[in-house]
């Protein structure tokens, strides 16, 4: 806990991590698990806690440059206006460009529906020293899929299975996956969405489809349920972040990072050549 802000009574992890047994119908997104200020302690906290990440961050990539192959996988779920892009704008966006590797999944392309649904994922992952993030991610091959009926049942049903194992083998390559379950409530959706509707600078984010899926939320919650039941291994387990308050989530998520970040225990690559001798060349030169 040495690093972490005494706003927390609990590491995020631990309060956010999914448990055995835990129903998606029960969680109150409008809680702020483990943290004990407010909204108004946030922006400051959040500036600190993003300059912490950045370091990490860039510590993470530099060991890359000296022959460190591990990196890091944020994998972003949830349903429409649940936040993910406020998290990759605020809490990634913090860190630096060179080491972020940012991809999001929509509607298969074409091309991606010839392939296995890993095959765009893979192609997505991130390399040596890089924080990948996923804005939605395989998972939407058991959650839309799944709620659609785009395939049939035992090939989504399969799924579940696949993902475990083709997790183990990234988290065995050296990467640590922080998956994020984001909740928002239907209540604040409604907001989020008419606010889309009234601001003509929000007009992009909207999407007339945004309520059809809004219309199969048991559906979704169902499936959700399903995901973290049976995807959370003690290799890549699930968080469950509740949203409905955006200062939270993105404070909670940049925790999550660092502490993934910091399990890494990295430190920065010492120089490969002789920093006095190279001061004097420098002054003579
Ligand atoms: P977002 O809603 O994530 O902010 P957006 O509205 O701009 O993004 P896209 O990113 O183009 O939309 O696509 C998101 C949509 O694609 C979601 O409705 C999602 O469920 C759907 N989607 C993603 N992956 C798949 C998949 N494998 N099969 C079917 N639908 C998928």
């Amino acid at each position: 806990m040495a690093d972490l802000p005494s706003l927390w009574t609990h590491e995020p992890h631990d309060v956010l991590v999914f448990k055995p047994g835990e129903k998606v119908a029960d969680i109150d997104a409008g809680s702020t698990p483990g943290f004990t200020g407010s909204k108004g302690d946030a922006p400051d906290l959040q500036d600190e806690r993003n300059e912490r990440f950045a370091g990490l961050q860039e510590m993470l990539y530099a060991g890359s440059r000296e022959g460190d192959t591990r990196s890091v996988l944020l994998v972003l779920q949830g349903m429409d206006t649940a936040g993910k892009g406020g998290i990759v704008k605020h809490v990634v966006g913090a860190g630096n460009p060179q080491g972020i590797r940012y991809s999001s999944f929509g509607v298969p392309t074409e091309e991606e529906r010839k392939h296995d649904y890993l095959w765009r994922i893979r192609k997505a992952l991130p390399t040596a020293g890089q924080v990948g993030v996923f804005d939605r991610s395989h998972y939407e091959d058991v959650l839309a899929v799944r709620v659609h009926d785009l395939v049939p049942p035992e090939v989504w049903g399969a799924r579940y299975d696949e993902i475990n194992a083709f997790e183990k083998e990234l988290v065995e390559a050296g990467t640590i996956i922080v998956k994020v379950a984001m909740f928002v409530s239907l209540k604040e959706q409604k907001k989020r969405l008419s606010k889309r509707l009234d601001r003509p600078d929000k007009y992009w984010k909207y999407n007339p489809g945004d309520i059809d899926e809004r219309l199969l939320w048991p559906a979704y919650q169902e499936a959700y349920q399903a995901v973290l039941d049976k995807t959370s291994t003690d290799y890549a387990p699930w968080h469950v972040v509740p949203c409905d308050r955006k200062w939270y989530s993105r404070l909670a998520i940049t925790e999550l990072l660092i502490e993934a970040l910091k399990t890494l225990d990295l430190s920065w690559p010492p120089a490969s050549f002789d920093v006095e001798a190279e001061k004097k060349r420098l002054k003579d030169a």
